[in-house]
């Protein structure tokens, strides 16, 4: 009985922790800096902190911006010409979000929404709206 007790006595000077992860598994750290139970915990900790939380919106931008890129791509290498017309209804239907772009390129009445490789303008005609797909 009396060897059963000692084995189970904490021999380190550090008090055991909650890894802070949030995982919730308490473990003895071995160094007084250790917050986490090991690289694994410190890693999710990492890629899912307040970094993830501060960038949220930025990177929700840049991948709607990415994506516009790719829908415009898509029907750009499809059509094969200069500039490609189309109705606003398709791109849409893609994912396509015209409210995201990268910058605007205006020459006289021609107002181009740049996105990464591509640029996109968008014309009424009665109750359609037309995409004008170009390069940049
Ligand atoms: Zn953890």
């Amino acid at each position: 009985m009396k060897q059963n007790r000692k084995k189970q006595e904490n021999p380190s000077p550090l008090a055991l922790r909650i890894c802070a992860c949030g995982c919730g598994i308490e473990f003895q750290p071995r160094r007084s800096d250790q917050f986490h139970l090991n690289s694994n915990h410190f890693n999710f900790a990492y890629n899912h902190g307040p970094r993830k939380v501060k960038y949220a919106m930025e990177n929700f931008v840049t991948k709607a911006i990415r994506k516009n890129d790719r829908i415009l791509e898509k029907y750009f290498r499809l059509f094969k010409q200069d500039t490609v017309t189309l109705n606003l209804v398709i791109l849409q239907a893609d994912g396509f979000d015209s409210r995201y772009y990268s910058g605007v390129d205006s020459k006289g009445q021609n107002k181009f929404f740049c996105l990464y490789t591509y640029a996109f303008m968008l014309t009424k005609e009665g109750s359609n709206t037309n995409v004008i797909i170009k390069r940049k």
